[in-house]
């Protein structure tokens, strides 16, 4: 029998409707495929291509993936394994300055750990835009050659000021009819890096008074003397990232091209671009299709990469893998489970309507699957002696506890029980508030997998504080025997013997933010109140603590993950535990169920 969630029906959602609909007309069955990236004509000579679609995800290799990112990861890759197609990581590194080598490995893990693949049969279709730049270059050739792109030397105030608004429409720059020779001149003048930065750029020549202001002659290349991590020092001058983009779709042979909303309004220039270059016999037709979803946003978390850094480099959090931070990595320390990943992608769906998701959701999927998942443990997180003064010192007997209530097949394990054990202090009242049913003088109540016991008393330090409490087990009342029933209780309690238990660190995390949406206004807000993100940080959004486990917890290997019964779930943590010493981060509290139970 298998533990794992079974994959959630996939629901229609629009894009599936727009795939399902191409795959039904063929659209892309005559496509051919090299087997590598390439323009049209190294494709033309290819196979027709074996993938049915093909999907990208594009990260910029400039931060870590956070959850935002997972929605897009598990969409692509999904939608590719669905349908018979592949899905090609792409590192979209064609600006130079900002990326990384620490970005790029752990992006490569990131999207591993969801347990998405790039690679299938003989393809690794992991790609670097920057391989792509001569291809680029000699388009932008093409495009000058073509008379549809010329080099402007207008300063970047003058071309900003010549671009009209919204309401009107852009002046042709002074440049904008120079020769096609003394364009190609000009661009391999940049190329050559004759000029300095700004002093030129590359247009795409389309109209200055387009109702679309991305169409009003784009820049496509810029001169920036800066050296780029894959390319070194070869090139000064870069493609623009609207430039880049749909170059880099085409000639991977993407066939559906799936972004965020904001990209809609360049969707126009995507296409002109690529209508032009397929003109030109450059890319195969037909061409990839761009098409927007809605972002994912989240309650009481920030998803952009900007405020990330910031929690990181001003130290609000412990660095990236933080488990309180959206980040992949933070999420992987945290022990969330790619499968509750996602369960809640699939219930969450894909739409072109902006919303914010209730975090609660997300933990609900989390749950959900670590219900199925995970086997339970027990730990005592606010420990406190209780002493059975009618079980002999010294004496131990095993208690059988089942591994997993769902799943009896995975067996059960043996829990030392003894004179002395650790309760949860909350687990008794001297004076007992109404309803409470758990230990008070003179009230029985059951520990988990062992006996009935009455509470006879405690003991209190000079403060008046408990530090001991004091019953008798009634021997005939054990668990799995004939007497178990005999006696009918209420509580029920879960312990560990103080003999034997594990002391171990714990880490409960809260909330890393106060408010559903931080940093937003907020009603009652004054006109020019304007909010601070970082004000809405919950100060208490992570404590500390020292728990008492069952010993069979003390061997966790990082990154298992468990439920500790009646707490939520935890996981071992990847880095700091040592051998026997383990440490635990709580992934998610349990629903709160431990009422109904008992
Ligand atoms: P951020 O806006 O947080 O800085 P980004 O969009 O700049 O992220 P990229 O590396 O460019 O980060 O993103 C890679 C892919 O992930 C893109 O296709 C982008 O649309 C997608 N993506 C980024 N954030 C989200 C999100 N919140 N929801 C869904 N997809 C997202
Ligand atoms: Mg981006």
């Amino acid at each position: 029998m298998s533990h794992e969630i079974p994959p959630a029906a996939p629901a229609a959602h629009f894009i599936r409707n727009i795939i399902e609909a191409d795959l039904a007309a063929g659209k892309h069955a005559q496509r051919r495929w090299v087997g590598r990236p390439g323009p049209a004509a190294d494709h033309a000579a290819a196979p027709l291509d074996p993938a049915r679609i093909r999907t990208r995800f594009p990260p910029e290799p400039n931060g870590y993936l956070h959850f935002g990112h997972a929605k897009s990861i598990l969409l692509n890759f999904g939608l590719a394994a669905q349908y018979g197609g592949r899905c090609h990581l792409r590192f979209d590194d064609t600006n130079p300055e900002k990326e990384e080598q620490e970005y790029v490995d752990s992006i490569v893990d990131s999207v591993q750990w969801l347990g998405c693949s790039w690679e299938m049969g003989d393809e690794n279709n992991r790609y670097y835009a920057s391989d792509y730049f001569d291809w680029m270059f000699a388009f932008a050739e093409y495009l000058i050659s073509a008379g549809h792109a010329y080099v402007d030397s207008q300063s970047a105030e003058a071309m900003r000021a010549n671009r009209g608004t919204l309401t009107q429409p852009g002046k042709d720059s002074p440049y904008r009819n120079r020769s096609v020779a003394e364009n190609l001149d000009l661009f391999q003048r940049m190329k050559a890096g004759e000029f300095a930065d700004g002093a030129h750029v590359l247009r795409a020549r389309i109209d200055m008074a387009a109702p679309n202001i991305n169409l009003r002659d784009p820049a496509i290349y810029r001169i920036r003397h800066a050296s780029h991590h894959n390319t070194g020092d070869k090139w000064c001058i870069y493609p623009m990232y609207t430039y880049a983009h749909p170059i880099e779709d085409a000639l991977e042979c993407i066939t559906h091209s799936i972004c965020t909303l904001e990209f809609e309004d360049q969707r126009p220039f995507y296409d002109w671009l690529l209508e032009r270059l397929a003109e030109g016999g450059l890319v195969q037709r037909p061409l990839p299709q761009q098409i927007e979803f809605s972002r994912l946003n989240l309650t009481y978390i920030v998803l952009s990469k900007r405020k990330l850094i910031q929690l990181v480099d001003d130290k609000h959090v412990d660095g990236w893998d933080d488990p309180r931070l959206p980040t992949l990595v933070g999420a992987r320390r945290r022990g969330y489970a790619p499968e509750g990943f996602r369960l809640f992608a699939e219930r969450i769906g894909v739409s072109k309507n902006d919303s914010l998701i209730d975090y609660a959701l997300f933990e609900d999927a989390q749950r959900e699957v670590m219900n199925e998942s995970d086997q339970r443990r027990v730990a005592v997180l606010d420990p406190l002696k209780l002493i059975i003064d009618n079980y002999p010192a010294g004496q131990f007997e095993d208690c059988q506890t089942p591994n997993h209530p769902l799943h009896p097949e995975l067996g059960e394990r043996t829990m030392p029980f003894g004179r002395e054990l650790w309760i949860e202090a909350e687990d008794f009242q001297e004076i007992p508030e109404k309803g409470f049913r758990r230990l008070f003088p003179g009230n029985k109540a059951r520990l988990r997998y062992g006996y009935v016991v009455e509470c006879t008393g405690c003991d209190k330090d000079a403060t008046g504080k408990v530090i001991a409490v004091h019953c008798a087990y009634l021997p005939d009342t054990k668990s799995g025997t004939p007497g178990a029933d005999s006696v009918k209780v209420k509580g029920n309690l879960h312990w560990v013997s103080a003999a034997h238990a594990c002391p171990a660190e714990i880490r409960l995390f809260d909330r890393l933010f106060r408010v559903p949406a931080p940093g937003a206004r907020r009603e009652g807000d004054a006109p020019d109140l304007e909010r601070n993100f970082l004000d809405d940080l919950n100060p208490a959004s992570k404590t500390v603590i020292t728990a008492q486990l069952e010993p069979s917890l003390k061997n966790a290997r990082p990154e298992q993950r468990f439920q500790f019964e009646r707490h939520g779930y935890f996981v071992a943590d990847r880095h700091d535990a040592q051998p026997g010493q383990p440490v635990f981060n709580r992934t998610v509290t349990l629903k709160d169920s431990w009422g109904k139970e008992n």
